[in-house]
């Protein structure tokens, strides 16, 4: 299966990705996982995209276009991925088209994370992330065994930067500008799946089970 995960910050993708990887053996391609990644390593992608990350603004098309298509042309993809943070804009979407057709493939569904706004604040703000493995945690919803500790290694927690309230407004005003066209880009090719993405997370994932069989 090949899908595409979209829904602003806060929604449930990274939650609910490594769920249906493991239950669809996909590979899972989220683009703010790797340009995290690059810009704690300094490498000149991450150099490029710091500033705008920082600022809750998007990266610019070229840069996270050219990453998902080193990424989706890897043999562990080959079977199917998810793709978590990726098209963000309908230039996006467009290029991708562009890179599945000449594999010969497409992508079968979009998971649309609907959610209201006012739900993610809370969300947000309360978001703990043990980096090496992208597990989330949340102070008041999936609070880890230990404070502050993964539960599986025992390392340490951390906040994302960019999980303000603050910088929250940002990347909102993104989501509504430029993401929210490319659901309607998908829509068009009627492979768009709603979900209720303010449920707790074990019926979100009911949800998405019953769209993908
Ligand atoms: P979220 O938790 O908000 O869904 P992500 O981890 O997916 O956040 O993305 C974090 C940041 O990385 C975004 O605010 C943006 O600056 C950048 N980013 C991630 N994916 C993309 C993309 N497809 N296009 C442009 N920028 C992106
Ligand atoms: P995204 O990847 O879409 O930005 P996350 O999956 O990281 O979102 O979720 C954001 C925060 O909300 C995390 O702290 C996570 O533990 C929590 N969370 C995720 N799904 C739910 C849910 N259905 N109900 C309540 N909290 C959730
Ligand atoms: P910086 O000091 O470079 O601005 P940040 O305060 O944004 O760094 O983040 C601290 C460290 O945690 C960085 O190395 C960053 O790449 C990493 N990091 C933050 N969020 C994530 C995430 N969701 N997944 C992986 N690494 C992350």
């Amino acid at each position: 299966k090949r899908l595409i995960l979209i829904g602003p910050p806060g929604s449930g993708k990274g939650t609910q990705s490594p769920i249906i990887k493991d239950e669809y053996c996909l590979c899972h391609l989220a683009t703010g996982d790797m340009l995290r990644a690059a810009v704690a390593a300094k490498t000149p992608l991450g150099i490029k995209a710091k500033e705008a990350m920082d600022k809750g603004e998007l990266v610019s098309d070229d840069l996270v276009v050219g990453i998902i298509d080193e990424a989706v042309k890897k043999p562990s993809c080959q079977k199917g991925f998810i793709l978590d943070g990726f098209p963000r804009t309908v230039v996006q979407a467009q290029k991708l088209d562009e890179m599945l057709d000449k594999q010969g493939v497409k992508v079968d569904k979009v998971l649309n994370f609907a959610i209201d706004d006012a739900i993610l604040e809370e969300r947000i703000t309360g978001r703990w992330i043990h980096p090496s493995s992208g597990r989330t945690y949340h102070t008041k919803f999936a609070p880890p065994k230990v404070s502050g500790v993964d539960d599986v290694t025992g390392e340490p927690l951390i906040q994302r930067k960019d999980d303000t309230a603050a910088v929250l407004k940002s990347r909102l005003e993104a989501f509504h500008k430029q993401t929210e066209p490319v659901i309607d880009y998908y829509s068009k090719k009627s492979i768009v799946a709603n979900l209720h993405a303010e449920k707790p997370p074990k019926e979100v994932t009911s949800e998405v089970e019953k769209v993908l069989s």
